[in-house]
């Protein structure tokens, strides 16, 4: 019998202004007018025909992430907020979260958002630098990027995020680690401090813009860690940063391979039933298609043989320590079923282990994907 884990809700909203040249996310360039009370609607459909997946379980974090979401009309944040109280429980206090572009930052909006339950912002900063802003496509400039950080800053919520990227074409040290310091000065609780990949099927993957070099992209790692740690964040993720009780609980939980029901265009869920089953869903990714009332698109079993890959692709990605129980209370799955794999990753470096935990080392998270291979049992 396998225990459950906490369940999120993870919401899509698929539009954008214009498509990021970087960005292979489910978003769709917004022509005319976004249907906002019509799309709610529909995502309140959708909750209702994965509610019975949840029985009687809470809702702990919901997470409103796009695309833009912060395109939507606090009216419509609002009904969308209250359509889903009415359908499931959600726990006192729910971290709530949503995504917000420098473009769409109003005081007033964000008061109202705030006002529907919304208690957690994260901006896609990305940089402080117009030239870079420029080049990766974004629809605002320096101060524009500071405006909206000020504001989110003052909002008083219970947390907010900044996405700040590094590694990005023809980008030196010293301007990573001016964009690093701009989002340090203004305080921000938790930062994702992430590199720039060039993905297949971007504009950029088909531009190969000039990124720097390897060195120069260890020493903004190394320069750029020390700077966050030297103002007080603690790195609890590979790209996550935070102060002292500000980690993202939603994305905490899909790190520890917890549950969600995911609504919307192109969104995931994963929910663990006690009978032993690990059912993973997927909706419809175009917003033609979903708005025509097909929302599910695919569901599927975990496989017992996948579940080792899947639970530790998403636990390696925390630097904290795994407690092995979770493996059996989580997976269904007994240790001896990947001990010769555990054996291996010890031999090689890549964990350490006490009675209670495994513990990834510093070896391990350099060479995760050769660590998470080990555990593709197929
Ligand atoms: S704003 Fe975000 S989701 Fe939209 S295109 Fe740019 S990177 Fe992608």
């Amino acid at each position: 019998m396998l225990k459950l884990p906490p369940l999120s809700l993870y919401i899509h909203i698929p539009w954008c202004v214009q498509k990021c040249p970087y960005c292979d996310f489910n978003s769709h360039v917004l022509k005319g007018e976004l249907p906002h009370q019509e799309y709610v609607d529909h995502l309140l459909a959708d909750l209702d025909a994965d509610r019975p997946l949840a029985g009687d379980r809470k809702i702990s974090t919901i997470f409103i992430g796009g695309g833009t979401p912060s395109l939507l009309s606090p009216k419509a944040l609002q009904a969308l907020l209250s359509g889903v109280c009415s359908r499931i429980c959600v726990v006192d206090n729910a971290e709530v979260s949503i995504e917000a572009n420098p473009v769409t930052m109003e005081s007033d909006r964000f008061s109202s958002y705030q006002y529907a339950g919304v208690n957690r912002i994260s901006i896609g900063i990305q940089s402080f630098n117009t030239d870079k802003l420029i080049c990766l496509g974004r629809l605002y400039n320096e101060q524009e990027a500071k405006y909206s950080a000020n504001l989110v800053s003052k909002l008083n919520l219970r947390s907010f995020n900044f996405d700040v990227m590094h590694g990005l074409p023809k980008q030196s040290l010293e301007e990573a680690l001016s964009d690093l310091r701009q989002a340090i000065a203004l305080d921000p609780p938790h930062l994702s401090w992430y590199q720039l990949t060039i993905e297949p099927y971007t504009l950029f993957g088909s531009l190969s813009p000039v990124l720097p070099n390897d060195d120069t992209l260890w020493d903004i790692f190394e320069c750029g860690h020390q700077l966050l740690l030297d103002a007080g964040y603690q790195q609890y993720e590979i790209s996550a940063y935070a102060k002292l009780n500000h980690q993202c609980q939603h994305n905490l939980n899909y790190w520890r391979f917890g549950d969600y029901i995911g609504i919307g265009c192109g969104a995931h869920g994963k929910l663990t039933f006690r009978n032993g089953c690990i059912l993973r869903t997927t909706k419809t990714k175009h917003p033609y298609g979903f708005m025509q009332g097909k929302y599910r698109d695919k569901q599927y079993d975990v496989e017992f043989a996948d579940r080792p890959f899947e639970f530790f692709m998403n636990r390696f990605r925390l630097l904290e320590a795994v407690p092995r129980i979770d493996f059996i209370s989580y997976t269904g799955l007994k240790e001896d079923v990947i001990r010769q794999q555990l054996d291996t990753a010890l031999i090689k470096g890549y964990l350490n282990e006490t009675s209670e935990c495994w513990q990834i080392t510093q070896k391990g998270r350099l060479f995760l994907n050769t660590l998470l291979e080990l555990f593709i049992l197929n």
